[in-house]
């Protein structure tokens, strides 16, 4: 498509699409006018991929997901048709700048965290790699809250992503399903018969998903929950418009907000819900269109591979029972197995408080036929398995892990380390029944977003140093292992470097007032706020270090700037305790005259993926810290890598792989392993002992005990001070002692520009494994069974695709 060609479909759109002119157009305006124009250009191929797929009547893939973490779709869409350049022509012959019109679009944040943005990334690459796949979850009308800090304190507002017109879906009224809670289950003539009480309908919103050369296109398919009554109009004549509104108010309530907060019984009642209402019109949906291509239910194992991301559309395995053999007839035990064949399962934590269990009441209550069948599904797995030392049910609750694990093929984890944690803690005695289920599949992220758009100047260093053939063959990165003993590669790459940083500067400047200097460390750690990931861990250090600078304030010291970034959960007390202190740390730090040049400290609010796409390029130390044993994956910590920020970090999730993969001295390690972490734990005064070993962690805390951070506010942080001399279950002052050693060993190593330079070439070069074009092949070909529908899988750099849409 030419500059000339955009350029008109943009003005057309503006006219007729938006019924504005040039002159009237808002950034917004000219944002959703271009938006339009790209959209057009994936149409066609999203066409040409589902008559491909409905031809080769092969296997689809559906991956369920109650999150999908995407970001901003622009400039993704314009990146993967190869229309960058005639975007950027096109905005500024009609006097904008493309950066700020891609810029001004708001991140669908239909997440919170890795979870989500995973099945992004998959997305992604699902449609980069050519297979038929569908994404299926909610719609919600408010996605991930937005944080700002008061007072350093974080503060909550709703998220209001669809307040201007979203010019990616395609609303599908034809597409709807009724969906039923409650109400009783009766035997007719031998077959159980369910009447729901109350029922809302999943009205279905589509979004083409384009892969990398506009040459495979999916759909992903998000279900917004609709009234089946308008409403009540014999209300409304009497009067009560309240009341005439509420059948509608409350069936919309269930596609509202992400995670509304569950720590009520109302909470949790719209949770599951929400769990039902989109794994159940996700089923019906799927069911619809095998029947539309085959008749033979027994079949359906070889046409469908449902994805289950993590427990929360668990209720699919009762579900496509009931649906098997309460609605298409087909006797339990058969429906059972044809259920399992069609299902796989991926575990996302072994934090005990994070595995879903559900009261028998509440399910009950709401999804009685399915409480009934879980019941026969355990009961038959018991019969099968007599000396089998679990249940799905205890305590009156269902546990949603077992039940996933049961009716799934295969079951896998997201690291290697996760996978076998898994193995010999949570699933151990499913394991030992079904030796053959569990599986790893480490996570991956795709290196269009996160390397290609994310940080231009290092793709374009990349591109003409090895060809373009990396962004869909990221292993092919190991070709610029030699550059990192190339002066001259070295030097570009660090002008990368530089100028990123440089970049992430100016943004501080202009966004927050706060200014750093581009040449000091840029030490970031960005991720949702949580113990195990153990912020308070970094800003202990923190602490420790501006004490010892102040101490010797001649030194020579290397200067860092920390950056922090990642929402609390609202209703997670402590970990906003921890926002709270790395506020009012930074606050006292960066006033310091004496020691401000050596530190500073920077927590940008609202951290979210086109946060991520700013900093991470920007970026020479990444931190990775969790408690080993605890953090299942990670990806931010291979996005990091990709982009040549080193690791500092515990031997947890996939850092494992990481540091394997880039070598041992290009990685900086410390603290306690997983097994060293459990011995640990069971030591009397582990804590307690560890402040008495270390001056230093003393210091620190005695400094936040004495009100150092809450001037005129001594007992502020007690919280954090006594949890981590006491209880510390997440071994923050056992391991602050090595990670102090641990960081001095970076100050050291980063001093040494060229060994820095040598060891960031190296993590870029070495890091091309963890692409989720990788993981994606992997599971269609260990767990899915599925193939990619593409000539070629886009290795060659010619362009054999379905359809072209690359620019000459
Ligand atoms: C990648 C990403 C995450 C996951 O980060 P981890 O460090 O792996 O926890 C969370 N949020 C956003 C916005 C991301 O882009």
């Amino acid at each position: 498509m030419t500059t000339t060609e955009l350029r008109e479909a943009i003005l057309a759109h503006l006219k007729y699409a938006l019924g504005t002119d040039p002159d009237r157009a808002s950034v917004t305006d000219w944002r959703i006018a271009l938006s339009y124009a790209i959209r057009d250009r994936i149409v066609d191929p999203w066409f040409a991929s589902t008559q491909a797929a409905e031809a080769a009547k092969g296997k689809r893939v559906y991956y369920l997901s109650m999150e999908f973490l995407i970001g901003r779709l622009l400039e993704d869409a314009v990146v993967n048709l190869g229309l960058m350049e005639s975007a950027s022509a096109a905005m500024s012959s009609l006097g904008l700048d493309l950066d700020t019109v891609l810029s001004d679009e708001p991140d669908a944040a239909l997440g919170n965290g890795g979870l989500g943005r995973l099945a992004a990334c998959f997305l992604e690459s699902l449609a980069t790699v050519g297979c038929p796949a569908y994404g299926y979850g909610i719609r919600y009308e408010h996605g991930l809250f937005r944080q700002s800090f008061v007072d350093g304190r974080q503060v909550e507002s709703p998220e209001d992503w669809l307040r201007q017109p979203h010019a990616w879906e395609f609303e599908r009224p034809g597409a709807a399903f009724e969906i039923g809670f409650g109400g009783r289950v009766a035997s007719n003539a031998g077959r159980t018969e369910w009447t729901p009480a109350e029922s809302v309908v999943a009205e279905a919103y589509d979004t083409p998903v384009i892969g990398w050369k506009g040459r495979w296109a999916n759909t992903l398919r998000l279900w917004s929950a609709k009234p089946t009554t308008f409403f009540d109009l014999d209300r409304f004549n009497r009067g009560d418009y309240y009341g005439a509104a509420e059948p509608e108010a409350l069936a919309r309530t269930i596609s509202r907000v992400l995670y509304p907060d569950d720590t009520t019984e109302e909470g949790k009642r719209l949770r599951l819900k929400q769990e039902y209402f989109f794994t159940a019109a996700s089923l019906n949906d799927i069911l619809r269109r095998f029947l539309s291509e085959h008749d033979d239910l027994r079949q359906l194992p070889r046409k469908v591979a449902i994805q289950l991301n993590d427990t929360h559309p668990a209720i699919a395995g009762p579900e496509l029972v009931r649906l098997l053999h309460d609605v298409h007839g087909m006797p339990l035990d058969e429906a059972i197995v044809t259920a399992r064949g069609c299902l796989s399962y991926t575990n996302h934590t072994l934090l005990p408080e994070a595995l879903e269990r559900w009261s028998e009441g509440l399910m009950g209550s709401l999804l009685p036929r399915h409480l009934s069948l879980i019941e026969r599904i355990d009961a038959a797995h018991a019969a099968a398995h007599p000396d089998r030392g679990i249940t799905m049910r205890e305590n009156g609750e269902v546990k949603m892990g077992e039940l996933a694990f049961c009716m799934a093929h295969k079951v896998n984890g997201v690291s290697a380390l996760h996978t076998e944690l898994m193995k010999r803690t949570v699933f151990s005695e499913l394991h030992r029944l079904h030796p053959e289920r569990i599986l790893n599949q480490t996570n991956g992220v795709t290196p269009r977003r996160w390397v290609l758009s994310a940080n231009p100047r290092l793709s374009g260093l990349l591109t003409d140093a090895i060809g373009e053939e990396w962004v869909d063959d990221l292993e092919r990165l190991h070709e610029i292992e030699p550059l990192a003993e190339d002066a001259g590669f070295r030097e570009d790459y660090a002008a990368a470097k530089r100028a990123n940083k440089e970049e992430l500067a100016s943004y501080l400047r202009a966004e927050r007032g706060v200014s750093v200097d581009p040449e000091a460390m840029f030490d970031v750690q960005i991720k949702r706020i949580h113990e195990y990931k153990r912020q308070h861990l970094n800003i202990l250090e923190a602490i420790a270090l501006w004490q010892e600078i102040g101490d010797n304030p001649n030194g020579d010291w290397t200067p860092r700037v920390k950056i922090f970034g990642g929402k609390a959960a609202p209703g997670y007390v402590f970990a906003k305790e921890i926002i709270h202190l790395i506020n009012s740390v930074a606050q006292v730090i960066n006033s310091d005259p004496v020691t401000s040049k050596f530190l500073k400290i920077d927590y940008p609010a609202n951290y979210n993926v086109s946060l991520a796409e700013r900093l991470i390029p920007a970026s020479d130390l990444s931190e990775q810290i969790s408690t080993a044993g605890k953090e299942a994956s990670g990806t931010g910590n291979m996005k990091f890598a990709l982009n040549g920020a080193l690791t500092i970090g515990t031997l947890d999730g996939a850092n494992v792989e990481i540091r394997e993969l880039v070598g041992a001295e290009n990685f900086f390690l410390f603290g306690m392993d997983a097994d060293e972490v459990m011995a640990r734990r069971a030591i009397d005064g582990h804590a307690a002992r560890a402040i008495e070993a270390d001056p230093r962690l003393a210091r620190a805390l005695d400094a936040i005990r004495d009100g150092a951070f809450s001037p005129g506010e001594r007992g502020r942080f007690d919280a954090i001070v006594s949890n981590l001399s006491q209880a510390d279950y997440f071994l923050v002052s056992s391991d602050f002692t090595d990670y102090w050693r641990a960081q001095r060993e970076v100050d050291v190593a980063y001093r040494d520009r060229t060994a820095w330079m040598r060891m960031a070439i190296l993590n870029t070069a070495r890091s091309g494994w963890f692409s989720s074009d990788r993981t994606i092949r992997s599971y269609m070909s260990q767990i899915w069974n599925a193939q990619g529908l593409l000539a070629d899988a886009g290795t060659d750099g010619r362009d054999e695709g379905l359809v072209s849409h690359r620019q000459n």
